[in-house]
């Protein structure tokens, strides 16, 4: 990475709304399978969202799937206008919950004094430890793997796969790219957590950066250029392209199937990506042998696995509201097994719905030839910990930047 070019730093999401093209015509908010608002609801609507004006009911309903964006006939991108609101009214609470606090990745350096990944690093085994460590010096190769916070939950399987053995791993205890915080409304608190980043990364050498995790690789591509105005200066792509990559060059092939008969559960970010990266997913569950129906909300209208619910207002309640589309569509699949490309769909379905969850990755790389002997493994006391700041009123200030 040869360090990163600013031609324009916007002070908000609100810049990245067209407003002077907004013709108010609803058709954003009409279309909403959230909002359930007719059309002249969805014009009322859309007034007060732009006027900035008692906005909150409509906020407790959105998902921010950016799907809106799609619906609007002059591009005025009024995804970014809802994500001005979030913004609003997470400054006008003037805090985080301590509980959103803890869990934010970066947010030590912005003044909280724990965090749930650092205990969860601190709690490891030496050997899951010794790699992380490892993962945190700056590496080079032609490409590089991103190890985020969700790697690193349980990095064994990954360090010790032959499938991605090539590939230099990086990614410490604090790094994060910033996707969690921009999504929450917590706008300067993402800059700052993504700058990090960047700056780590200058440390490394490497033409692609490859990614298993889609929310970071909609952060790298898509959030990041589109709301605070930067382009990273290197190709971004997922760990399911390279590794179909490397198939299509005889690199790796299947060794076992997986026969599984599952619903497959788009993700908020798999149609952003473009139909080449859906189609990598397709193929791949068919090369691995799961055999996949789709779900009645898939591609561009696909519903939210849960977590939007959180980020409306940081309480574990919303997630309940949020997924009930998407636990909908899966019910009638008529499947008892869903299948995630997404690992946060795939961690929130596994931990709140009531079929089995699977995730893409883990089979490939099962049926490629890794034996994936490890799981994922939150220790006791980083559990209590968690539900312990849940439900303290106890508050962390946010430390505004
Ligand atoms: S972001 Fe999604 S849920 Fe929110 S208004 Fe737009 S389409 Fe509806
Ligand atoms: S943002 Fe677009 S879709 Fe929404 S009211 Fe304005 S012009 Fe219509």
């Amino acid at each position: 990475m040869a360090g990163s070019h600013t031609p324009h730093k916007p002070a908000s999401y609100i810049d990245a709304f067209r407003d002077e093209d907004c013709i108010e015509c609803g058709d954003c908010l009409s279309g909403c399978k959230y909002m359930d608002l007719d059309a002249e609801e969805a014009v009322e609507g859309v007034r007060r969202l732009r006027a900035g004006a008692d906005w909150g009911p409509y906020l407790d309903r959105c998902v921010f799937c950016a799907q809106c964006n799609l619906r609007c006939p002059v591009d005025a991108q009024p995804a970014a206008l809802i994500l001005e609101r979030l913004r609003e009214r997470r400054r006008d609470l003037g805090h985080l919950p301590g509980f959103f606090a803890y869990y934010l990745n970066g947010m030590e350096r912005l003044g909280s004094s724990e965090n749930y990944f650092k205990d969860i690093y601190l709690a490891s085994n030496p050997e899951a430890k010794k790699i992380i460590d490892e993962w945190s010096e700056p590496k080079q190769g032609d490409d590089l793997l991103w190890c985020g916070c969700g790697n690193r939950i349980n990095p064994q399987n990954i360090e010790h796969s032959k499938i991605l053995a090539d590939l230099p791993k990086f990614g410490g205890v604090s790094d994060c790219c910033g996707v969690n915080a921009a999504k929450t409304g917590l706008y300067d608190t993402a800059r700052h957590v993504t700058d990090n980043l960047i700056e780590r990364l200058s440390q490394c050498r490497f033409k692609r950066l490859v990614v298993s995790c889609g929310s970071c690789q909609e952060h790298f591509r898509l959030i990041w250029p589109a709301y605070f105005g930067q382009e990273f200066p290197f190709e971004v792509i997922s760990l399911y392209e390279y590794i179909d990559e490397q198939m299509a060059k005889g690199k790796f092939s299947v060794q076992r199937t997986v026969g599984l008969e599952a619903a497959l559960s788009d993700a908020c970010y798999g149609h952003l990506f473009g139909e080449k990266y859906l189609g990598t997913v397709r193929r791949l569950c068919q090369a691995v042998g799961i055999d996949t129906v789709p779900l009645a909300h898939q591609g561009a209208d696909t519903a939210c696995c849960g977590v939007a619910g959180f980020a409306r207002n940081l309480d574990a309640a919303g997630v309940l509201e949020a997924m009930k589309i998407k636990a909908g569509d899966i019910r009638q699949s008529g499947r008892d097994n869903v299948l995630h490309y997404c690992m946060g769909c795939h961690t929130i379905t596994s931990m709140t719905y009531r079929v089995k969850s699977h995730y893409l990755l883990d089979k490939v790389l099962w049926a490629l030839g890794d034996e994936m002997t490890s799981s994922i493994f939150i220790p006791k006391s980083v559990r209590e910990k968690a539900v312990m700041k849940y439900q303290d009123p106890g508050r962390f200030r946010l430390q505004m930047i």
